[in-house]
């Protein structure tokens, strides 16, 4: 006998985990639990579909996938198909490793128009998650606030940027691309409360927004006059200081040379969004949508003896793929010293029928065969019927 352990959630933090036991008891049994039909969590759904680098992490994770004693199991709900009771009975220990995906709110008057839509469920839209078919209506979009100062804000601005040939070799949704690059964008505000020497992208992030096909980007030289603050460490220091210098060169750059331009603009707290324009501390601005980037909070879960979690679903919304590697591995080691300590469980298989790796397979198959002779790496299913369809081998 040996222990079975289900990671709920096939996102970076729980494959990372996987890894993590495995390389601690190699005879494991681990249930990988997505609610999904499709691994990967945010890698497939939230890393802009541009950063195809960034995705190619997923190799990793089909080595994982490809190990005998790791199962997938998709388009398996908990609480819908399977109980958090049922699962903590059937298994020795449990990972939660579900993420966050709900957008946080700003709890300013307006948020709830139409035209404000969060970015989890912009680039959802646009990274083809069968939950969030439906993106904002762009065809009169010419001027975006884009709220927050992070590398999603980034990841927003830069796809609304980016021209149809720079869009060309990635896996966004073809109609998010169509409706973008038929949008009448001009002006793309990135908007942040505080100032530019608190902002929390990274240097290659900030950068990239100074090499766009269509868009200029553009500073307001004198809101750059600051200091990073000395008390910050090191890592922090370089960061910030190199952002400046990245900003300080948009402030020397001239604007209009390219349909586009993106403005980035600080101490500028949103007050309140009416339809067509936002009230900033610093004045209004008009804004046919706004789009909040301001981190994401997650479902709730209940914890419990025998249940761990990982990743954003354990630390909050921050930290990059890389970073929670070394905290799933660190959680592993918990659980492995917690199942040290107990016999494993016997009983009969606790998941019911699901998506496994074949299943998976046959979608990663179709998706490829149908974007390769467009040079895209995959055209993505993006609807439940397609993607159950498929996976059974319909
Ligand atoms: P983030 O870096 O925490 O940025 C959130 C931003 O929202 C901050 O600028 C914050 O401002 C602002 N904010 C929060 N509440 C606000 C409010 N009420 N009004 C106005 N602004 C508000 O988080 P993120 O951009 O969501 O990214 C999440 C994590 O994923 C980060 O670790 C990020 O680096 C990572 N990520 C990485 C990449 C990449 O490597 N390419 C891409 C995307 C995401 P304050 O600082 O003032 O609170």
């Amino acid at each position: 006998m040996t222990h079975r352990v289900a990671i709920v959630g096939a996102g970076p933090s729980g494959f990372y985990a996987a890894d993590g036991l495995l390389r601690g008891q190699p005879d494991l049994r681990i249930d990988l639990i997505d609610r999904l039909p499709t691994p990967f969590g945010l890698v497939r759904s939230g890393v802009a579909p541009d950063h195809q680098g960034t995705k190619a992490v997923v190799r990793q994770f089909e080595r994982l996938l490809a190990q005998p004693d790791v199962r997938f199991a998709g388009n398996v709900d908990i609480g819908r198909d399977l109980s958090w009771d049922e699962l903590r009975a059937g298994y020795d220990a449990v990972i939660v490793a579900t993420g966050m995906v709900i957008d946080r709110k700003l709890g300013v008057p307006g948020e709830e128009l139409p035209h404000v839509w969060g970015s989890w469920k912009f680039v959802a839209w646009l990274n083809g998650h069968p939950d969030f078919r439906q993106g904002p209506d762009l065809s009169a979009v010419r001027r975006v606030a884009v709220i927050g100062n992070g590398n999603v804000a980034l990841d927003v601005a830069r796809l609304l940027a980016k021209g149809p040939e720079e869009m060309a070799r990635t896996d966004i949704v073809p109609e998010a691309a169509a409706a973008i690059a038929a949008a009448p964008l001009a002006d793309i505000h990135v908007i942040g409360r505080r100032g530019p020497q608190h902002a929390s992208f990274t240097n290659n992030e900030l950068a990239e927004m100074g090499r766009l096909g269509r868009a200029v980007a553009l500073a307001d030289a004198a809101a750059l006059a600051v200091e990073v603050p000395a008390s910050d460490p090191t890592p922090e220091r370089l960061r910030k200081t190199k952002n400046l210098e990245i900003l300080r060169g948009f402030a020397a750059n001239v604007p209009g040379g390219k349909p586009l331009s993106v403005h980035f603009r600080f101490n500028s707290a949103p007050l309140a969004i009416r339809p067509g324009e936002i009230e900033l501390s610093s004045g209004t601005l008009p804004a046919d949508l706004v789009i909040t980037c301001i981190g994401y909070r997650g479902e709730d879960f209940p914890m419990g003896e025998g249940v761990f979690a990982v990743g954003w679903a354990r630390r909050g919304p921050t930290g990059t793929i890389p970073a929670n590697r070394a905290d799933s591995h660190a959680v592993a080691r918990e659980v492995l010293a917690w199942l040290r300590e107990r016999d494993p469980k016997s009983g009969p298989d606790p998941m019911p029928a699901s998506i496994d790796v074949a299943g998976w397979h046959r979608i990663d198959k179709a998706e490829i065969a149908t974007g390769g002779p467009l040079g895209r790496p995959r055209i993505k299913l993006i609807d439940w019927k397609s993607l159950l369809d498929i996976a059974q081998g319909d």
